[in-house]
């Protein structure tokens, strides 16, 4: 088990940290500021600082089988730490922090669109909402509209924890209905974008989210397209 730094702190930039494993399939460390692939979210790369000078350059991030298990996927040729080595972890901070922006405005993106969310993605520069939307196609200069005015309202962006309970009991919580909310736990984390009158958006998420929605800076709709009679996939890049 992992400690993950980046579920309460997603500013984080790096921690050190004491490796615990390393095999063929990557490294595994006692806590970790890398966000494994998961939730739409593409897992972390950086680089592995260890006290003799050497580094390990980490090309992505995934989960492991045990809860909050994190692997660390080196680099191909890379030497593989001994367990009980002292390093630094250290994310590529300028890619994770273009992620959040993007992951944080598909939230506001759920916000303006009505509909369910049947998938979504977040890439490096862009992202995807699946909505599934009956009839006529989505109006592309009403949500972009709508979702600007969001963004430079500067809404702050929280995190929330609740209860297995609670979140059976309002259904509606879940939007996005291809992710599962991590649960089982017994409480799950909800991020709540709080606007003056009331909530703007709030869905349970384990991903890493900004602290204000006007970080998110501008962005454009690059695309809305039909996937099928009911759903129509917005795609959204950073202007
Ligand atoms: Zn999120």
């Amino acid at each position: 088990m992992t400690e993950l730094v980046f579920r309460d702190d997603a500013y984080a930039r790096s921690c050190a940290a004491r490796v615990t494993g390393a095999d063929e399939r990557g490294i595994r460390l006692d806590r970790t500021v890398f966000y494994p692939t998961g939730g739409g979210q593409p897992g972390d790369t950086g680089t592995l600082r260890l006290a003799s000078g050497a580094a390990i350059a980490i090309i992505d991030t995934l989960k492991g089988e045990g809860p909050d298990e994190v692997i660390h996927v080196a680099a191909p040729g890379s030497a593989l730490p001994e367990p009980g080595t002292e390093l630094v972890a250290e994310l590529d901070w300028e890619r994770r922090h273009r992620l959040m922006r993007m992951h944080t405005c598909l939230h506001l993106l759920c916000a303006v669109v009505p509909g369910a969310v049947t998938g979504g993605q977040v890439s490096d520069g862009r992202g995807r909402l699946d909505f599934d939307v009956p009839g006529s196609s989505l109006d592309r200069e009403v949500i972009a509209a709508g979702r600007n005015v969001l963004i430079a309202a500067g809404h702050p962006v929280m995190p929330r924890w609740i209860s297995d309970e609670e979140l059976a009991a309002r259904p509606e919580l879940v939007r996005t209905m291809s992710v599962k909310p991590p649960s089982g736990a017994g409480h799950v984390r909800l991020m709540e974008i709080a606007g003056p009158n009331g909530q703007i958006d709030v869905q349970p998420c384990g991903g890493t989210h900004i602290r204000n929605t006007a970080e998110i800076g501008p962005v454009t709709i690059a695309k809305i397209e039909n996937k099928g009679r009911q759903n129509r996939r917005v795609i959204v890049a950073f202007a």
